[in-house]
């Protein structure tokens, strides 16, 4: 298939080809938003709120500014504040860490599964002091947690469960949405992940009307009415532009989706029995593939070696958070050798809704030639 390839170049992610696709309803949404004026709250949040939560089978979905805001919110509406201590996985984007810091708890963090690269529940149950609020899983690469035994930690130990759904919209575990399993759950819709704004967003999700409704109002400057504040909230609302744009592109996403899964069952078909090691995911979890994460040695050589002959890659994430500057001093020094361990070795590989298997074949011969890790091919 790939011998008469023309291809010379395969981003990392390809937006241009999405944002082509989309253009003349993404400007006509744009043109109803500057028609009506509805900036801030009004139409255009209601119709994303209602098509999110229903696309996910969640009674409450309420839209706020980014999904570091999400997961802030959520804590905080769920009454998570200072003095109180958040499990957060280690391998992860800062912001799972930085929502804990935001509301005043202190961030603990926790070892990782190496095959799924989500939160080791056994590590979860070494973390727990009398102090222990809430715990943070992330579906991180779109990978679902292992929900089962870390629910069951939570109701044992009373803990808030709030998801970062970040990378993992209508990702499921045992059939069910991630991001209606805990207490709440916190989605971005940056604009690389699998459901992107044109600009920042992010939606908060609970079947808890009462969350649901503190939430709105910590988003909204503790507002009860115009001039009435009952709360100190947050300036921290969803707008109606991204709402738009996001309503345009939400129809989609089961069908992105379909496309990474297949992407992903292509590499894995290739890459694995070449020896490259691939994210396994907890049993009763069906990813999504926000990213293709396999493992190398000498990262630094593969990565040049591959951007010399047009693969892009990116590495999430080379450092953990318990080793990251800006935690330093908030916490007792504690190796997570599985967390540091992938950290040094991880690599992603090209992957989004519009990457075709042309591409992704020839991203694997590039790949397949750069390690040869049993001197074959493979596929
Ligand atoms: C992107 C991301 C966030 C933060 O979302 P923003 O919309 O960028 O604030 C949080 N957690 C994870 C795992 C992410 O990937």
């Amino acid at each position: 298939m790939s011998g008469a390839t023309t291809l010379q170049r395969v981003p990392f992610v390809n937006l241009a080809r999405q944002i082509e696709r989309l253009r003349p309803e993404l400007v006509a949404a744009f043109e109803a938003v500057l028609d009506d004026r509805a900036f801030i709250k009004g139409p255009h949040v209601a119709a994303f709120e209602a098509a999110f939560a229903k696309a996910l089978g969640v009674p409450h979905a309420v839209g706020c500014a980014n999904g570091t805001a999400a997961l802030s919110l959520a804590l905080e509406a769920a009454g998570i504040g200072p003095g109180d201590e958040v499990i957060v996985p280690s391998l992860t984007f800062i912001a799972t860490g930085e929502a804990v810091c935001h509301v005043g708890a202190t961030p603990v963090f926790c070892d990782i599964d190496p095959d799924s690269y989500t939160l080791d529940p056994e590590d979860l149950l070494r973390r727990l002091t009398p102090r222990t609020r809430a715990v943070v899983p992330v579906h991180l690469y779109g990978t679902p947690a292992d929900m089962g035994a870390i629910l069951a930690i939570a109701a044992d130990h009373r803990l808030v469960v709030i998801e970062d759904c970040a990378q993992a919209h209508l990702a499921t575990y045992h059939g069910r949405t991630v991001g209606t399993l805990g207490t709440a759950g916190g989605f971005s819709f940056f604009p690389g992940k699998n459901l992107g704004a044109l600009g920042d967003a992010g939606m908060v999700t609970t079947s808890d009307p009462d969350l649901a409704e503190s939430v709105v109002k910590l988003a909204d400057h503790g507002r009860l009415s115009k001039y009435e504040h009952d709360r100190i909230g947050h300036n921290q609302r969803l707008d109606g532009l991204q709402a738009a744009l996001l309503t345009v592109k939400l129809p989609h996403l089961a069908e992105w989706t379909e496309r990474r899964r297949r992407i992903a069952r292509y590499y894995d078909a290739r890459l694995r029995p070449a020896g490259i090691k691939t994210i396994v995911p907890p049993a009763g979890a069906d990813p999504v593939h926000h990213l293709y994460v396999i493992e190398v040695d000498d990262r630094p050589a593969v990565v040049a070696r591959l951007a010399a002959s047009g693969v892009e890659t990116g590495v999430h994430y080379p450092i953990p958070l318990h080793l990251q500057p800006a935690f330093r001093g908030r916490h007792g020094y504690e190796r997570l050798p599985n967390a540091e361990r992938a950290a040094a070795r991880v690599l992603s590989l090209p992957i989004c809704g519009e990457i075709t298997v042309e591409e992704a074949a020839w991203v694997c011969d590039r790949v397949l030639d750069t390690l040869h890790p049993t001197g074959r091919r493979g596929g």
